[in-house]
């Protein structure tokens, strides 16, 4: 089969990164043709408000700032929407979908990442909730709005932390169980970590740090029963599982392309494929997997140019992310997980200023909390590029 000169860009996912990349490709190509696949509904949100929806009063029509249709139009690209791709015939261009088949001449995937799920000893799949899109915002919504009193949240990272306080603001009463000694443990050091901890129980959750639940039955009332790795029992009327997120790899490995933590992708955000390209949560460049804002943002603009056939390179400084716990205000600029290392750590109580240095001295990383967090500008300036 010959591929048409005409076939257009596909994009699949109409996340962050798929419009963001579309509104920047438009900018230098406002004729080439667009065609964007996603499994959900295509509204355009925000999804990290997600996390804090609640306290803002949001309603999952709220969340919505702009309908897929008008998105669509304004964007001037075809939209596929409630279609979900499953395969790429990579030789032939072809995204397999079930809606059919679609040609490209360039695919990008971003698709994005799924919550990770461990299931509890006894437990159903869907006793689970997870909070990763707006549908699941309406799902939860509905759940919550049936009266939930107390919720079992399984997971104290960012954004497990996030809806802990999301939460409350609502007068839900919060369990927050993880393995690690202190919320936030992959970001923080023990000093701001166990902070947020105090201020968390002072808000009114209950923690249960080092601990994960072993058990979760269903109780005939419909709420829940969990007992926890030390034989604690916990019942509520509704668990949400944020126990981090996992990049959707399975389309790019249906066309045999790299895969490692994420979606392999080069400096150009090309994959082993020199027509499929991947960005955001989805893709991993030479700098990790980087599940944020600014990243994918970094990413849209040189992959716009380099599919409007410009030479352009993946460039990234630090890129300090500003966390929505309103139990302690925090700004984190994580060091690679890879980097040997230790924190240094000034200030008291809320306010605390904390650099991670590597073995050489250097520093990689740092984590702000309280009235510190206005110095981020200054504290990223130490910080390495993340991409040179
Ligand atoms: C609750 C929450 C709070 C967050 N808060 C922050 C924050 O404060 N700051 C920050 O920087 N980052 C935050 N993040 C991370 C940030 O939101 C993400 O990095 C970003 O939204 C990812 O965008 P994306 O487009 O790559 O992926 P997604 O938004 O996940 O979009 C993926 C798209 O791909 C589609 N898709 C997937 N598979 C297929 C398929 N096979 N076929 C068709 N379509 C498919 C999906 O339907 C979706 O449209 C938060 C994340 C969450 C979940």
């Amino acid at each position: 089969m010959t591929i048409a000169k005409l076939d257009p860009i596909i994009v699949v996912g109409s996340g962050l990164a798929g419009y963001t990349l579309i509104r920047q490709l438009r900018q230098f190509d406002a004729a080439r043709p667009v065609v964007l696949i996603t499994a959900d509904g295509g509204e355009v949100y925000s999804k990290p408000l997600l996390s804090n929806a609640l306290a803002k009063h949001e309603t999952p029509e709220t969340l919505v700032q702009k309908t897929a249709e008008d998105k669509a139009q304004e964007l001037n690209v075809v939209l596929v929407n409630r279609c979900r791709a499953l395969s790429i015939d990579a030789e032939r261009r072809i995204v397999k979908t079930t809606r059919g088949d679609f040609a490209y001449s360039d695919l990008v995937l971003a698709t994005g990442a799924s919550q990770r799920i461990i299931l509890p000893d006894h437990a159903e799949r869907d006793w689970l909730d997870t909070v990763n899109d707006l549908d699941d915002y309406r799902r939860w919504y509905q759940k919550l709005g049936h009266g939930a009193k107390r919720v079992l949240l399984i997971g104290a990272g960012l954004i497990g932390s996030e809806f802990a306080d999301d939460l409350m603001s609502r007068d839900v009463k919060v369990d927050l169980v993880d393995p690690a000694p202190w919320p936030l443990a992959r970001l923080l050091p023990e000093a701001i970590g166990q902070r947020l901890a105090e201020n968390f129980d002072a808000a009114g959750a209950r923690l249960h740090m080092g601990r994960y639940v072993k058990q979760l039955d269903r109780n005939h009332c419909g709420s829940y029963t969990a007992r926890l790795d030390n034989g604690e029992r916990l019942t509520c009327d509704l668990v949400l599982s944020a126990v981090g997120l996992v990049p959707q790899t399975e389309l790019a490995a249906s066309a045999g392309l790299a895969i490692g933590r994420g979606i392999r992708v080069d400096d150009r955000l090309a994959t082993t494929d020199p027509h499929i390209y991947a960005m955001g949560d989805c893709a991993e460049t030479r700098a990790g997997v980087l599940p944020y804002i600014l990243p994918l943002m970094a990413q849209a603009k040189v992959l716009a140019q380099v599919l409007a056939g410009a030479e352009q390179r993946l460039f990234m400084k630090a890129m300090p992310v500003t966390v929505k716990t309103t139990s302690l205000s925090l700004v984190v600029c994580p060091p690679n997980a890879e980097v040997d290392g230790h924190w240094s750590v000034d200030g008291h109580g809320d306010d605390c200023a904390a650099v991670f240095h590597d073995i050489n001295g250097a520093p990689q990383g740092f984590a702000l909390s309280g009235t510190t967090v206005a110095r981020r500008g200054e504290f990223g300036r130490l910080m390495p590029a993340l991409l040179a």
